[in-house]
């Protein structure tokens, strides 16, 4: 089956997001690291199933091992089931990502996000950033030129509306996501014709 992969650090919203695609009601603001195998469900109105991978990242009460453990199960699934993968949705929070990238950031060290974002595009995976928790961001331009650049593309974030797609999941807005993800659905149609 066609398959949209979600993917993001815990508590970015991911179940929320997936609630307002699927109808389906999911655990949220449950234990962090809850999710830890891929889930598939049906995305209301098109023709493909959409899987929730794990949230990675820091999550209290999860030991280093443990989280590595499920980046490494990430990486395996998104390898394995490239070829099944035609939109990847990077799911961050608008609020807090600029910050984790760059406390992350350093000679020997690569921000999840950041890793996250070149893994997929290298399996040739298109990805859609999902900025979630716009409700939280005031300087909206600001912080997705701010994301743009820290992913290595060239600002400003409008000529990116394909990739980047600020959401506010918890009101239902996620419109500039369906319609980047459609882009990309159709995009790969007419290729194959
Ligand atoms: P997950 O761990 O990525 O699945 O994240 P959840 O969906 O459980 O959401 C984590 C927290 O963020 C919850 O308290 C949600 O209510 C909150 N949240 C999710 N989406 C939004 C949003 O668009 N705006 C705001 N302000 N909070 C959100």
């Amino acid at each position: 089956d066609a398959e949209v992969a979600l993917v993001g650090r815990s508590n970015v919203g991911k179940s929320t997001l997936m609630r307002e695609l699927t109808g389906h009601d999911f655990d949220t603001g449950g234990s962090p690291g809850v999710t830890r195998e891929p889930n598939h469900y049906d995305w209301a109105s098109e023709d493909f199933v959409i899987t929730d991978l794990p949230g990675f990242g820091f999550m209290s009460g999860v030991d280093e091992d443990h989280r590595e453990q499920i980046k490494t199960n990430i990486v395996h699934y998104l390898e394995e089931y490239a070829e099944n993968v035609l939109v990847a949705v990077l799911v961050v929070d608008g609020k807090s990502v600029i910050d984790i990238i760059d406390r992350h950031s350093g000679p020997d060290e690569i921000p999840y996000d950041v890793e996250m974002f070149h893994f997929l595009r290298d399996l040739e995976i298109p990805v859609v950033v999902a900025v979630n928790k716009m409700d939280k961001v005031d300087d909206r331009d600001e912080r997705l030129n701010e994301l743009c650049d820290r992913l290595g593309l060239y600002p400003p974030w409008k000529q990116w509306q394909e990739t980047i797609a600020p959401i506010t999941a918890k009101q239902g807005q996620i419109e500039p996501l369906n319609e980047a993800v459609r882009e990309h659905l159709h995009e790969q149609q007419r290729d194959d014709l």
